[in-house]
């Protein structure tokens, strides 16, 4: 059978049930209805015999949106997962390695961000306060603790931006059981054994071991590093990144708390390490820590020993030998995402590494393409496949620049790794145009063209300066003229600091507090 460019997309399959088959299954079946209407099926099979990658724990705050549209209350989100409120990174270690070295990149926009760039009216007072305090309440509230909302603000609205850190493995259960129960997936539980072709280059069906051939319209490819649709199948080649970003392995622990009144943080702590960073993450229940690293600097062995002198310091935990768990990863790319009637999302798509939680999000951008966009006929799907194609290829190298720039900022002498980061030959050209514009020019909304960076220039501008970087502006007539607005910015963001520290609840308080009485709905 050849697929006609008038055949309807009515069917489509998700082969894979992590994080990304079961996000792209409840973005695609809360957009269509499926189930509840002849029009489109969503299937989704996976593998008894192939687990989940299990990590993922830390999301942007696009996951709001998505948990809102799938129609998932966020108190049942957060029980469920044993969630936590999430407001940004903590970076420790990575300008310098000093003791005092350390910087956040919060979830919250400098105040007056669409209009007025703070940057030039803090750089001379750079000595007196961090960029993020002059500019956002939102280091305050996770130096204390603090969640980002009270209990009587609506679920999904916060007082201060936020994300989530969430148990990977109980976040995929809760989709499934969501999806199929109330948004009409088809869920199979079977192992792909093969990818069945139609005459014309297209997929016509998965072949299962005990549910016979499973036929589609659309394929998704959530099969995880696997990459059975685009990888095996298709051999889509793989860009491989390791030249620009070094890391390719892990070590991840959960660790139980010291006890039920152990502060849950706020934030993502991510500490430098001499081959690569720890990430450290709080859940209600048990903290997510992993060393991220990169086997060309370092071994399993000494790896492990960085990694277990990181848990016997770090306070709030509960003693006990942890063993960790080994994952390899080969950061890069597929080099086109859609082909022919397949899209990869999710690790078969690529992964670059755990820094500044970028996967998840693309996960939610691609849902969200694929869904607001689903082709209606075979004929214009190949349109539809060239723009996501350029839309993500262009995202995927803006995530790689902004990445890099952690390590090409930090001045650390202690490892042939962090010198590494910093030779030309590993940073992007794009990025080296970037830092040479911005040794002037601040970052600012025209130094990126889309309307929905993943990182904008916002977060260019925590990072630069909160790693020390300087920008050596013009004295232009706009920047005299803001003068008196930004001083009025800086007022009410240190007067809204004060306010907010003072009423807001403990992370864990609040927690405790939904978990008990839910959240007034929006
Ligand atoms: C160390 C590390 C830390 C990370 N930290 C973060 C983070 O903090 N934030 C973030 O956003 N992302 C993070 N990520 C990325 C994140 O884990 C993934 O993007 C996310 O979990 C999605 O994974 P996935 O669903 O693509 O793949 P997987 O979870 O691997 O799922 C693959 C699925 O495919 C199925 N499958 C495979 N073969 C077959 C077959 N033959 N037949 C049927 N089914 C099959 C499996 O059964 C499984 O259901 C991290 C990744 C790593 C490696």
């Amino acid at each position: 059978m050849t697929s006609s460019t008038t055949e309807v997309i009515n069917r489509i399959v998700i082969v894979g049930g992590g994080s990304a088959g079961w996000l792209i299954a409840g973005l695609l079946a809360s957009e269509y209805a499926a189930g509840a209407q002849p029009g489109v099926s969503v299937t989704l099979v996976e593998s008894p015999d192939v687990k989940t990658i299990g990590v993922g724990e830390g999301t942007w705050p696009t996951m709001r949106g998505t948990l809102r549209k799938i129609g998932i209350p966020e108190a049942d989100f957060l029980s469920e997962c044993g969630a936590a409120f999430k407001q940004g990174t903590r970076f420790v270690g990575w300008v310098t390695g000093a003791d005092e070295d350390a910087y956040y990149h919060p979830f919250t926009a400098p105040a007056g961000y669409t209009g007025i760039n703070l940057v030039p009216h803090w750089q001379p007072k750079r000595n007196e306060i961090s960029f993020v305090n002059a500019v956002s309440p939102q280091g305050y509230l996770c130096d204390r603790g603090l969640a980002p909302k009270q209990a009587a603000t609506p679920e999904y609205a916060g007082v201060a931006n936020y994300g989530y850190h969430l148990d990977a493995g109980r976040f995929a259960a809760l989709l499934q059981r969501h999806c199929t129960t109330r948004l009409g997936v088809r869920h199979v539980l079977d192992h792909v054994t093969a990818i069945n072709g139609a005459p014309d280059g297209d997929i016509q069906s998965v072949s299962t071991a005990s549910h016979g051939a499973i036929e589609g319209d659309l394929f998704i490819d959530c099969t995880g590093f696997a990459a059975l649709l685009i990888g095996k199948h298709y051999q889509v080649p793989f860009v491989g990144k390791r030249h620009i970003l070094f890391n390719d392995s892990a070590l991840a622990v959960q660790v139980p708390y010291a006890g039920p009144d152990s502060p849950i943080a706020s934030q993502t702590i991510s500490t430098a390490c001499p081959a690569g960073w720890i990430w450290d993450i709080g859940l209600t229940t048990r903290r997510g820590i992993g060393y991220t690293y990169s086997s060309a600097h370092t071994d399993d062995a000494a790896a492990a020993d960085t990694l277990r002198a990181y848990l016997q310091r770090s306070p709030g935990l509960a003693a006990g030998e942890y063993e960790p768990r080994k994952i390899s990863f080969n950061p890069g790319h597929r080099a086109k995402f859609w082909h022919r009637n397949c899209v990869a999302v999710g690790m078969s798509a690529g992964f670059l590494e755990p820094l500044e939680a970028s996967a998840l999000v693309l996960i939610e951008l691609a849902g969200k393409m694929i869904s607001e966009e689903l082709p209606a006929n075979r004929g214009v799907m190949d349109v539809l496949a060239q723009r996501y194609n350029e839309k993500f290829l262009y995202r995927w190298d803006r995530i790689i620049d902004f990445l890099k720039l952690h390590y090409v900022l930090s001045r650390r002498q202690d490892s042939d790794y962090w010198r590494d980061n910093r030779s030309p030959a590993s940073i992007p050209d794009s990025l080296q145009k970037l830092l040479a514009l911005w040794a002037h020019h601040v970052p600012w909304h025209a130094d990126f063209s889309q309307r929905d960076e993943v990182f904008s220039s916002a977060s260019y501008q925590y990072v630069l300066y909160g790693m020390g970087f300087a920008t050596t502006p013009r004295i232009g007539a706009r920047h005299t003229a803001d003068a008196e607005r930004a001083r009025q910015l800086f007022t009410e963001n240190s007067r809204q600091a004060d306010k907010l520290v003072r009423n807001l609840p403990l992370n864990r308080d609040l927690l405790a507090h939904i978990s008990e009485h839910g959240l007034p709905r929006a």
